[in-house]
């Protein structure tokens, strides 16, 4: 049986996996391996998201790790397609007293040159959103804004290789064995050949695997990134994991006569959020009754027309006429409070973790990144204190409160 050896073992090449390893390597970790079954990610979350990027959250850890990390986005923003236009958030009126406060008391967004706009500045600010009599309010974050996912995973492993990181392809771990002393072992099928979609949505949407190769990962340190199979995973190592994946569809659609191209993001007080993809727009909604699973079926027109479409026309009657275009669904990976989970696992000798970013992965990829390189390396928060996103903080009764979700 072929065997990998490695000090440290990321499972799960995504974002946050990409980015955990790039700054394992930044900071002088000599055998940094990721593994993944797919490293295309043509089911991963990574490649199905919708670019938004934001600081505008109401809990101060949030707020600190995404403002961390769209200040590196800045940083490089050519080659991430970050496009720094804003967020637009507008809010019911029984909401915005709670959600504008919430923002306001927020230290870790004093310098975020966030907007409070009364309803009847919103049309004044954007003349197709003409429809504002159930709004008590309305938000712009202009640090805030658009990336390409791709591009952002793209740089991650470009820099991570560089440095020596091992990227392994058509691997799928289905078993861990952490003893109390020395090294920790996976075992994995390793196919010989590229998948196609079927063949890779069978692995992925099933409990049972089979591969064509056994083989045998031997490390050190084991860390978690497996979005949203992080409880199939942690499962295969007899550990607990609280989060669930949960379908998220989006839809692409043209307007003709709204141009939203000089603009980032803009979140409906319904839910919905839409910005500008191409030359069409991107809407997309979270269906509060989406059970639990592994279902990346897009329902297509009758999702947008159920969903996104008559949220929008309550909003502008420019939206009077929309014709849908296409759409996808992804996996969200959801933790009971909807923020991630990032650090050591409990109970479990040199295994982290870093999933669950329930829609936020994007745009927190680099902060938890390094944040957990810090504490795998020096067994300590420097840059940034995550300790807050600890997976035990749901056993503990400690959860991070958080309610600026979509
Ligand atoms: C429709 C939609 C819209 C979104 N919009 C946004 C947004 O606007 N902004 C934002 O910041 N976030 C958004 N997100 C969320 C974001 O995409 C995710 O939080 C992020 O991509 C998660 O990255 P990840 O690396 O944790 O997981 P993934 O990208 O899913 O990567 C996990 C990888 O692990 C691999 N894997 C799993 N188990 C195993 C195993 N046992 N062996 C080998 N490999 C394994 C999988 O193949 C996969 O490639 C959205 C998500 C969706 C679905």
């Amino acid at each position: 049986m072929r065997t990998i050896q490695s000090d440290i073992t990321v499972v799960g090449a995504g974002l946050l996996g990409s980015s955990v390893a790039m700054h394992l390597s930044a900071s002088g970790a000599k055998s940094v391996t990721v593994v993944d079954l797919d490293l295309e990610g043509t089911f991963s979350s990574s490649e199905l998201n919708a670019g938004g990027v934001r600081a505008t959250w109401n809990n101060p850890v949030n707020a600190r790790i995404s403002r961390m990390s769209i200040d590196y986005y800045a940083s490089v923003r050519d080659e991430v397609g970050f496009r720094q236009k804003g967020y637009f958030w507008m809010f019911k009126k029984e909401d915005w007293e709670r959600a504008s406060n919430a923002l306001k008391s927020n230290p870790n967004l004093k310098d975020a040159r966030i907007e409070y706009l009364a309803p009847a500045d919103v049309t004044k600010r954007f003349d197709f959103l003409d429809k504002t009599d159930d709004l008590g309010g309305a938000t712009f974050s202009p640090l805030d804004g658009l990336l390409n996912a791709n591009l952002l995973k793209t740089h991650y492993r470009k820099r991570g290789r560089e440095k020596g990181v091992g990227f392994v392809n058509r691997v799928w771990v289905h078993h861990v064995d952490v003893p109390a002393s020395g090294p920790i072992t996976l075992d994995a099928w390793q196919w010989p050949e590229q998948m196609d979609q079927d063949e890779l949505k069978q692995i992925l949407t099933n409990k049972e695997t089979r591969g064509a190769d056994p083989v045998r990962i031997k490390t050190g340190a084991l860390v978690n990134c497996s979005g949203a199979w992080a409880r199939r995973f942690a499962n295969c190592m007899g550990a607990e994991c609280v989060s669930q994946a949960v379908r998220r569809q989006v839809s692409l659609f043209e307007c003709k006569g709204v141009d939203l191209t000089p603009y980032g993001m803009f979140v409906d007080a319904s839910g919905v959020y839409f910005h500008p993809e191409a030359n069409y727009i991107l809407g997309g909604y979270a269906t509060v009754d989406e059970p639990e699973g592994y279902n990346f079926e897009y329902e297509g027109e009758p999702f947008f027309e159920k969903y996104v479409w008559p949220a929008l026309y309550e909003r502008s009657t420019k939206f009077e006429n929309l014709k849908h275009i296409t759409g996808w669904a992804g996996l969200y990976e959801v933790s009971p409070d909807h923020s991630g989970i990032v650090g050591a696992v409990k109970g479990f000798r040199n295994v982290y973790e870093a999933h669950s970013f329930s829609g936020r992965g994007a745009m927190q990829s680099f902060g938890a990144g390094l944040g957990l390189s810090e504490l795998i390396l020096k067994s300590r928060f420097d840059s940034l204190d995550l300790s807050a996103l600890s997976g035990a903080r749901f056993a503990e009764g400690k959860p991070v409160g958080e309610s600026l979700v979509i």
